[in-house]
């Protein structure tokens, strides 16, 4: 595929149909290391997007490099323009739109929040494996960092840096709801299952297909990339498939990502284990709204904090 690292594509142009202008390629691509080549005997220096990608063993820039656009971008102005390049950055630091399986911009239902608040606050700590902070509101364990439940305010803030900020994140904020209405005092079982094996597979399919082709597309050939998104969400390295990380979502819901790496042979592959005890506390919908979110934080490659939206 005629695809220059920095993600113009060559076999849609036409100077590349006339022979004018030769293919580019990945930087990890034979072509993208032939293109150097010839820059570097025909002009005496490659392209600098080009040689920082093959150096980097980065594929595509857009894709898969965190620093996009960089500054090689931004002082040439080439191939992109300060328009479009600004237009990255900005759309960049917003985490996706909260979504329902429907495809509707995700609302939380108020009476969530009611029904907490008329709860006893020691049996949802006792039974969701959750605690209270000194002012009252639900401490609840999320990936690698927690999050504030206030039941005056309805609101939630993340844990960061030693603070507390508050977070607008439909999704998070329905699934931490959904997690201390509904866990049940179930413990893990560690007997990991795949979507097939969930009783409500049939849920899984179409539009409800798991969030897992970009994490394939992304990190099929980067290991180490999945590596490092998984250990800035706080995932936990597992010895399963090529590279595999456990993210404990919430107290009782860890959810299992594998990654198979692609060579001539094999496509690479990703996949989803759950443990069994899920279907205990979360329906089908929270399931694929868990794994949305998860596979969301490892595309945008900088833990949690990204789910601010303001970088
Ligand atoms: S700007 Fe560089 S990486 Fe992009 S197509 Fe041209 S030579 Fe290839
Ligand atoms: S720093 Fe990243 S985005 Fe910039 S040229 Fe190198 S690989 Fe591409």
């Amino acid at each position: 595929m005629a695809t220059g690292a920095c993600g113009i594509n060559c076999s849609v142009c036409r100077l590349n149909l006339l022979g004018v202008c030769g293919s580019c390629g990945s930087g990890r691509s034979v072509e993208g290391a032939r293109k150097k080549a010839d820059m570097e005997r025909i002009l005496g220096a490659p392209c600098p997007i080009l040689a920082c990608a093959i150096e980097r063993e980065v594929e595509y820039c857009p894709r898969d490099c965190g620093e996009f656009p960089c500054s090689r971008f931004k002082e040439s102005l080439y191939p992109y323009s300060e328009g479009y390049l600004a237009m990255q950055e900005r759309r960049r630091k917003q985490p996706p739109k909260s979504r329902s399986p429907l495809g509707e911009l995700l609302k939380v239902p108020e009476e969530y929040w009611e029904e907490i608040s008329a709860a006893d606050p020691q049996e949802i700590c006792s039974r969701t494996l959750i605690s209270l902070s000194s002012q009252g509101e639900f401490l609840l364990p999320f990936l690698d960092t927690f999050i504030l439940m206030d039941l005056r305010e309805r609101k939630i803030s993340l844990q960061f840096g030693g603070g507390w900020r508050p977070l607008q994140h439909p999704l998070v904020e329905l699934l931490a709801l959904v997690y201390l209405l509904h866990a049940k005092d179930q413990p893990v079982t560690k007997r990991l299952i795949g979507v097939q094996e969930l009783k409500t597979s049939h849920f899984f399919t179409g539009p409800h297909e798991l969030k897992l082709k970009p994490i394939v597309e992304r990190f099929g050939n980067d290991l180490n990339g999945f590596r490092v998104a998984s250990e800035r969400l706080g995932g936990e390295s597992v010895a399963l498939a090529d590279a595999a990380y456990m993210f404990r979502l919430f107290p009782r819901i860890p959810i299992y990502y594998l990654l198979w790496q692609g060579d001539e042979e094999f496509r690479p592959e990703a996949k989803v284990l759950f443990d069994k005890s899920i279907e205990h506390h979360f329906a089908a919908d929270a399931i694929w709204g868990s794994v949305n979110l998860i596979s969301d934080l490892l595309l945008m490659g900088k833990g949690v904090e990204v789910l601010w939206g303001d970088g």
